[in-house]
């Protein structure tokens, strides 16, 4: 397939106009050569101030107008979204390395979710509370004023849909900061939204240092509400930078996902299943299954079959459609490089993979082989740790309980996912997972209309669904005596 990057702006979207930052531009990197894509503008604490008085300026307007109009604004950036996928499949593609289909079903997912929150922000209802005569009770949701965002590199359109999509639905508008791995994809979707005729300053696109821009936003008075899709240390950092401006706080932190397989399972259908959400953006998902608990009877069976549907995974250029492409940069290589060799020399064994690819036409480029490491104990890093990279990692358990306790045994809990089916252990295990999302059977945990978030270190709030809305909006209770 073709590799040449479409046409996509390169500077920062503030008040409706694309400015030059005021410091050096930066390469894109392609994850697949290393080699750069594209230089794109830097801003700094400046361009954040401005953006923030625009996106002030803009929320005077856009949170008045009817929730119909806002509405009808969102329908059609979904449809230029859907008129133009091809091309942003592409732009994300080039960027960040995944293939292209799932480039494609990241944009498809940001044209659902602006059309579900176009609709669900018309049903934003308050309440009337019953009152003495002659009173009034009147509870009113209203936008919280300017947001600041903050995404990361793996879904590098999605993660901003889904919060954008919310937030101006209610009447809120943005500043946003996209990774400065995966600015363009942004920047599209900045196009779009000019060219779908968003009134200025409601979405502005800033690029540039992370910690400066990221400072201003958490500081600065004017904005109401942080939030943040990321690593749990940054997340960390911006909440208490944000506690001084006591502003509502929403954050989608790091994940360290059970997978647990029973001897009732169905196994075919949990091999195939797990191979779908490892292999998905190459292991690079906060959502992934890193620890494979299979139980000690069905662990021989389990594995010859996984190892068997393995020689279906193939690893390309994203371009080329493979089932994984290259990882996001050598920082991401190396971690899964010291957690296979931190566990290797404590015992465990690689079945198949463990290397990065060094023969052209991947010598350049950041691909790894798909790998199953088998006999993980919680002595090794990858236990604890988030992996971040295309590594299955086999654990047995012959406890049903303990494996419980087991999955439950991390700072983290985002995604959890288990196969059974035994209703009783169904119940039971759904219940008793210290998860924001239960996979049961099925790993489809992420769509517009069900709560996406986490708890413990893997953050608080929730996105989609009609939760997503809420988090852009303040309540307001309205007494009024009519004597
Ligand atoms: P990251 O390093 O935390 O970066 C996320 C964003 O924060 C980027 O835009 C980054 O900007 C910015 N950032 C970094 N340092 C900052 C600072 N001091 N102040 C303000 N902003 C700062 O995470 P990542 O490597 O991009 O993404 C991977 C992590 O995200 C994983 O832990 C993954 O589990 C998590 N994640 C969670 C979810 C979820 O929904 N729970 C979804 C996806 C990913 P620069 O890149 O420009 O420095």
């Amino acid at each position: 397939m073709n590799r040449q990057l479409p046409e996509v702006p390169t500077k920062l979207l503030i008040n409706g106009k694309w400015i030059e930052g005021s410091q050096e531009a930066v390469a894109v990197i392609d994850p697949a050569t290393n080699e750069e894509l594209v230089k794109v503008s830097q801003g700094s604490t400046k361009e954040t101030k401005d953006a923030i008085d625009a996106a002030a300026k803009a929320f005077a307007t856009w949170s008045r107008i009817s929730p119909k109009e806002r509405a009808d604004h969102m329908n059609k950036i979904a449809d230029l979204m859907a008129e133009e996928s091809d091309r942003l499949a592409l732009i994300m593609s080039l960027e960040q390395g995944k293939p292209v289909k799932e480039a494609a079903a990241e944009i498809q997912s940001n044209v659902e979710n602006f059309r579900w929150n176009a609709a669900e922000a018309q049903r934003v209802y308050g309440e009337v509370i019953p009152a003495p005569e002659e009173n009034h009770w009147l509870v009113r949701k209203e936008a919280i004023g300017v947001v600041g965002a903050i995404t990361p590199w793996n879904f590098p359109s999605n993660m901003i849909a889904r919060k954008i999509a919310p937030a101006i639905a209610v009447g809120c508008t943005l500043v946003m900061k996209p990774s400065k791995e995966t600015p363009l994809s942004a920047l599209a979707l900045g196009d779009i939204f000019q060219r779908a005729g968003l009134p200025d300053g409601v979405v502005n696109i800033l690029l540039g240092s992370s910690a400066e821009i990221g400072k201003e936003l958490t500081e600065n008075e004017i904005v109401k509400k942080i939030t943040f899709t990321g690593s749990t240390e940054v997340g960390m950092k911006l909440y208490e930078q944000a506690a001084p401006t006591l502003k509502k706080v929403s954050m989608e932190l790091g994940g360290h996902a059970p997978f647990i397989v029973f001897s009732d399972a169905d196994i075919s259908l949990a091999v195939d299943k797990l191979i779908a959400a490892k292999f998905r953006n190459n292991g690079q998902v906060c959502t992934s299954p890193n620890r494979i608990f299979v139980e000690a009877s069905i662990k021989e069976t389990f594995t010859t079959r996984l190892l068997e549907k393995m020689q279906e995974v193939t690893v390309g250029f994203g371009t080329d459609d493979p089932t994984v492409g290259p990882m996001i940069n050598e920082a991401g290589v190396d971690k899964v490089v010291d957690q296979l060799a931190d566990a290797t020399k404590k015992g465990a064994t690689i079945l198949v993979g463990g290397h990065k690819m060094t023969e052209a036409p991947y010598a350049k480029g950041n691909f790894f082989e798909p790998t199953v490491i088998d006999g993980i104990t919680p002595d090794m890093d990858m236990y604890y740790d988030e992996t971040f990279g295309p590594v299955i990692p086999l654990i047995v358990f012959d406890d049903r309980e303990a494996v419980v306790e087991a999955a439950n045994d991390t700072v983290f809990g985002l995604a959890s996912y288990f196969f059974s089916t035994n209703l009783q252990t169904i119940s039971n295990t759904a219940q008793k997972l210290q998860y924001g999302m239960v996979g049961v059977n099925d790993i489809a945990i992420s769509n517009p209309a069900a709560p996406f978030g986490g708890v413990k270190h893997s953050g608080f709030g929730r996105e989609n669904g009609k939760y997503g809305p809420e988090e852009y909006v303040t309540v307001k209770f309205i007494a009024i005596d009519a004597q």
